[in-house]
C-alpha cells in the first residue's frame, strides 16, 4: 500500500451510439451512426464499432459516412437522454473518488492517490468501476491507470473499446513507445510535420535532445510539451484547469439561413440541452460562449462573463442571443450556430439565493424536471418549455 500518485481516465466507448444500442436493443451489433440524416448536411457525431469497420468516424460529413456504410442505422442526436446516462456514469465514479473531473459528456479523470487502502490495488478497482458503471448505466467504457492523467488518458484509448490498461510505475517510456510518436495525445499535425522535416522524426532521437535546444527548435510551449511527453512525464495536462472547462452544443442548419426565428429556436433547443449537461455534471458556470459559422465557412466565437451564476436554460439563451446580435452581420448567412459554458466549476447553481429572480424560478423547475427524469431512468423530453418563447429577461 502507498500513496503514489494514481489516476484513472474513464472514456465511455463510442457513447452516444452506445447509448442508442442500450436503448434499442435490436440496433446491438449493428453499424449505428448518430448525426445528421442522411441526405441532409452536417456530420457524424458518434458511431458504434461496428460502424467504424466501414470507415465511417466522427465529424465525418453524413454524406460520406452514407457512402461508406449505406446499410447503417441513422439516428439523431438526442443530447438530453446521453446527458441523462453520463450523469448516471459520473455519479458512479463519485463513488470511487472524491475528485472527478468530468472532462467532457463521455470522459472525466479521477484521481485515485491513496484509494488502495479502500479498494485494493488500481487494476482490481478498475475493474470493479467497469462493471459498476456497465450494470448500472448500461454503457461499456475503458480506463486507463497511470501516475498522471496525461498517461492515464492515453492508456484509456489504448485497448478500446471495452479496454483496461494500466501503465505501472517505470514502464512510462515502454509505454510511449508503445503508442507510437503520432497517437501521443496533444501533438498535432504540424508539429509532427515539422518534425519530419528536420529529420526529428522518431521518439529515439527525439529523447537524444536535451529540453533547450527542443525549445529551440521548436518553441518554449512545444519544445517543452514535447520533452516530457516523450518520457511520459505529466504534460500539466487538466491539473490546474480542468476542474474548469466548457460545455457547449452547435448544430448546423439544413440551409444557410439569415431567418432569426430559425436561428433564434436553434439556439434555444441547444440552450437546452447545455444546460441539462450542466444539471447532469452538477457544474456551474458564468460564462456564456456562442459560436457561429457563416455561408463561406468563416467561423467566430465570442463570450461574456456574467455577475452571477448563470440560472437556466433561458438566461443563457438569451446571454447568447445578445451575444450574437451585437456581433453577427445579418446580411452574410449563417452555416451553424453553438452556444455553451466556458469554465464551468464543479458545484451547484444559484438555487439557495435569498431572492430568486425569474431566472432561478425557471431554472428550478428546469432542474426538478431533470431530477425527475433521472430517477424515472427514462428520456422524456421537456418539449413545452422548447415550444415557450421566452420574454426578455429583467436582470
Ligand atoms: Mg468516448
Amino acid at each position: 500500500m502507498s500513496s503514489a500518485p494514481v489516476f484513472f481516465h474513464v472514456d465511455l466507448d463510442a457513447f452516444f451510439a452506445s447509448v442508442e444500442q442500450m436503448d434499442n436493443p435490436g440496433y446491438k451489433g449493428k453499424p449505428v451512426i448518430v448525426g445528421a440524416a442522411p441526405g441532409h448536411r452536417g456530420v457524424v457525431s458518434a458511431c458504434s464499432y461496428e460502424a467504424r469497420k466501414f470507415g465511417v468516424h466522427s465529424a465525418m460529413p453524413i454524406s460520406e459516412a452514407f457512402r461508406r456504410c449505406p446499410q447503417g442505422i441513422y439516428l439523431p442526436v438526442r443530447m438530453k437522454r446521453y446527458a441523462e446516462v453520463s450523469g448516471v456514469v459520473m455519479g458512479i465514479l463519485g463513488e470511487f473518488s472524491p475528485d472527478v473531473r468530468p472532462i467532457s459528456i463521455d470522459e472525466a479523470s479521477l484521481d485515485m492517490t491513496g484509494t488502495s487502502l479502500l479498494f485494493g490495488p488500481p487494476l482490481g478497482t478498475a475493474e470493479k468501476l467497469k462493471t459498476q458503471v456497465r450494470s448500472r448505466a448500461g454503457v461499456p467504457l475503458s480506463v486507463g491507470i497511470a501516475q498522471n492523467r496525461f498517461l492515464a488518458k492515453m492508456a484509456s484509448d489504448f485497448k478500446k473499446p471495452d479496454g483496461l490498461y494500466e501503465v505501472r510505475p517505470g514502464g512510462e517510456e515502454a509505454f510511449i513507445d508503445a503508442v507510437g510518436l503520432p497517437k501521443i495525445w496533444g501533438l498535432g499535425k504540424k508539429t509532427l510535420e515539422r518534425l519530419s522535416a528536420i529529420h526529428l522524426d522518431t521518439l529515439a532521437k527525439l529523447r537524444q535532445m536535451g529540453e533547450d535546444s527542443l525549445k529551440s527548435l521548436m518553441g518554449q510551449a512545444t519544445g517543452n510539451f514535447l520533452y516530457n511527453a516523450i518520457r511520459g512525464r505529466d504534460i500539466g495536462m487538466y491539473s490546474d484547469t480542468a476542474k474548469s472547462h466548457s460545455i457547449s452544443h452547435e448544430t448546423t442548419f439544413p440551409e444557410d439561413t439569415s431567418d432569426w426565428e430559425i436561428i433564434s429556436l436553434s439556439l434555444l433547443d441547444l440552450s437546452h440541452q447545455v444546460m441539462y449537461r450542466l444539471f447532469a455534471e452538477n457544474g456551474k458556470s458564468r460564462t456564456v460562449s456562442i459560436k457561429y459559422r457563416y455561408s463561406d465557412f468563416s467561423t467566430f466565437s465570442c463570450q461574456t462573463t456574467l455577475n452571477h451564476l448563470v440560472a437556466s436554460a433561458e438566461e443563457l439563451y438569451e446571454t447568447g442571443v445578445k451575444l450574437l446580435k451585437a456581433k453577427w452581420n445579418p446580411q452574410v448567412p449563417l452555416r451553424l450556430i453553438g452556444i455553451g459554458f466556458d469554465k464551468v466549476q464543479p458545484g451547484e447553481g444559484s438555487q439557495q439565493e435569498l431572492f430568486p429572480t425569474a431566472y432561478d424560478r425557471k431554472g428550478m423547475v428546469e432542474k426538478a424536471v431533470f431530477n425527475m427524469q433521472q430517477k424515472a431512468g427514462e428520456a422524456t423530453p421537456v418539449k413545452a418549455s422548447l415550444l415557450q418563447r421566452p420574454r426578455r429577461g429583467r436582470r
